[in-house]
């Protein structure tokens, strides 16, 4: 297995899947939060750069933290986590950071910012609650600001230059690294949000060029197939198909049967239309398109084939045929007009008494072949 399937699967068990970005970026905030307690309190207490009760403090809540992100992550929480994540920094970390980082002169600024954007991902389905984490962080470092001026004893200073100057520099990068977790969570979200559009868009598109009761294209997906067609340059041809004395047949047997022979005739023609790569369109009623990338010599060759094929594949009650026009495109001549002159075949067949199909060249624009089918 790769390194970067076992870092795959690692980020999964810590953070949850990247399918839900929010939760996926509160429990990587957990976690960051977290181990940067752990690294603060391992830091004070070997270095004695505070009073060792905030050692100790540091350890309870890196234990805390930890406990909130596995009930979030394993326990199914995270709405509940989230809040107790989100007042626990907002009354006890946020202000405990103040007053031992020496206030104004401290990073917990850095830090008021980083659990803003912290609360606006990690909070953004929860309504009231995003709300008042907003206006909670906000009010909390004013509040701040005047207790430095009003009791500026109650602020610990660092014990050295060096002190603060590591932890400016120890906040700055956490909070960065949080923040650039975030605005990638966002973007994240962005792109699933937008494939789940384009896929939706995508289906809805497919269904609405679909006959629902066939399942050939419709009209409007012979149009986008066509404008395709037409672009490429490639020889092809159009045939109108019209099954003969469709309304007897519906008048006798029913309008289901009648469906019945329409989904049959439907099978026929697709299956002739994929293995010769063209497209069969149900154009209304018991009327159909069948365009080709071949001759017309070869079309009718093929309408032929489907004739004999409908024969000896009758539906129950028989007696089923169909009279057909084809037409071939001509260079520089619009597929509608192409469509219309199909269609002029088609109706001159049933004239000349149904079941035939007809073919003309553009040339002379004669009906010229007519094949008994
Ligand atoms: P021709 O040989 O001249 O084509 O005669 P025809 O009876 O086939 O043509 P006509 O246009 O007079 O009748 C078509 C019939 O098709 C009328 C209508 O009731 C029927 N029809 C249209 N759509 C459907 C459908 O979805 N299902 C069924 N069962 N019948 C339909
Ligand atoms: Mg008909
Ligand atoms: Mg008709």
């Amino acid at each position: 297995m790769q390194v970067k399937e076992h870092i795959d699967q690692l980020l999964y068990f810590l953070l949850g899947s990247k399918l839900s970005p929010y939760q996926h970026t509160h429990h990587a905030v957990l976690l960051v939060g977290g181990f940067s307690y752990l690294a603060c309190s391992i830091f004070n207490f070997v270095f004695q750069t505070a009073d060792v009760i905030l050692s100790y403090a540091q350890f309870g809540f890196f234990l805390l933290i930890m406990w909130i992100w596995f009930r979030s992550r394993f326990r199914n929480e995270y709405q509940r986590m989230a809040l107790a994540f989100m007042f626990f920094l907002i009354l006890i970390a946020l202000p405990m950071n103040w007053i031992y980082n020496a206030g104004l002169a401290g990073p917990t600024y850095f830090l008021n910012l980083c659990v803003l954007g912290y609360i606006c991902v990690a909070f953004r389905d929860f309504g009231i609650y995003l709300k008042v984490g907003i206006a909670l962080i906000i009010l909390l470092p004013l509040l701040m600001v005047w207790l430095d001026l009003i009791r500026p004893d109650l602020i610990y200073a660092y014990p050295s230059d060096l002190a603060r100057a590591l932890d400016l520099s120890f906040s700055f990068v956490v909070t960065a690294f949080l923040l650039l977790i975030m605005m990638r969570t966002y973007s994240r979200r962005y792109r699933l949000e937008r494939d789940k559009a384009e896929y939706l868009a995508d289906q809805l598109r497919n269904l609405s060029e679909l006959d629902p009761l066939t399942g050939l294209h419709n009209r409007r997906g012979m149009d986008r197939y066509m404008d395709k067609l037409e672009r490429s340059g490639a020889l092809f041809t159009q045939t109108i198909l019209d099954l003969d004395h469709f309304k007897a047949l519906n008048d006798r047997y029913g309008h289901s049967y009648g469906d019945e022979v329409l989904c049959h005739f439907a099978k026929l023609l697709n299956h002739l239309a994929l293995t010769n790569k063209g497209l069969a369109v149900r154009l209304g009623g018991e009327e159909f398109v069948l365009i080709l990338p071949m001759s017309e010599a070869m079309t009718l060759s093929e309408i032929q084939k489907l004739a004999l094929e409908l024969q000896s594949t009758q539906p129950e009650k028989g007696g089923v045929t169909f009279s057909a026009g084809v037409a071939e495109c001509v260079t520089g001549e619009e597929w509608e007009d192409l469509l219309a002159r199909a269609d002029q075949l088609m109706y001159a067949a049933k004239k000349a008494g149904r079941n035939r199909v007809f073919a003309a060249s553009f040339e002379d624009n004669k009906l010229a072949a007519s094949l008994e089918v």
